[in-house]
């Protein structure tokens, strides 16, 4: 069953950094995504460990927490049918080594660390990614 849902998307640094947000942007566009609503903000150490608090007993929740809060970063309120999915498939794999063609992980990502973009992995952390920086 299909249904229209909202999913947050964040271009990250490395990605910012190179000026490949419109380029990004494009992607989810012409992918059917609407962009509700974005901005471009620095976010500081302690809110990117709030942010990925979820990865706190991992090994490299430290290193992603300094990257996440190391440059500016675009965040979007995105919306689509089936938005959750559509941009976990768009994004590609978590390791842009692994990621399928076409995807944006495959085109522009970096490395584990610096792949380019995150994307909510469920409505229920949607919901709570959205909140934390749009307020909903
Ligand atoms: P995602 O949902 O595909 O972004 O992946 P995860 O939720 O599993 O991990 C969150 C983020 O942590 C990823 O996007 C990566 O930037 C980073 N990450 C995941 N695994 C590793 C790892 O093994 N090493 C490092 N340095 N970063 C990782």
């Amino acid at each position: 069953m299909s249904k229209i849902e909202q999913t947050l998307s964040i271009i990250k640094p490395d990605a910012v950094e190179r000026n490949l947000d419109g380029q990004i942007k494009e992607m989810f566009v012409s992918n059917g995504f609407r962009i509700i609503k974005e901005k471009k903000i620095q976010i500081d150490k302690s809110e990117a460990e709030k942010f990925y608090k979820v990865h706190e007993t991992k090994p490299f929740y430290n290193e992603l927490c300094t990257y996440l809060s190391s440059g500016p970063i675009v965040v979007m309120k995105l919306e689509r049918e089936n938005a959750i999915l559509a941009n976990r498939k768009l994004m590609g794999s978590t390791n842009p080594k692994d990621a399928e063609e076409g995807t944006i992980r495959k085109k522009f990502g970096l490395s584990i660390d610096k792949n380019s973009v995150h994307g909510s992995d469920s409505l229920e952390n949607a919901n709570i990614e959205l909140d934390f920086f749009f307020k909903i």
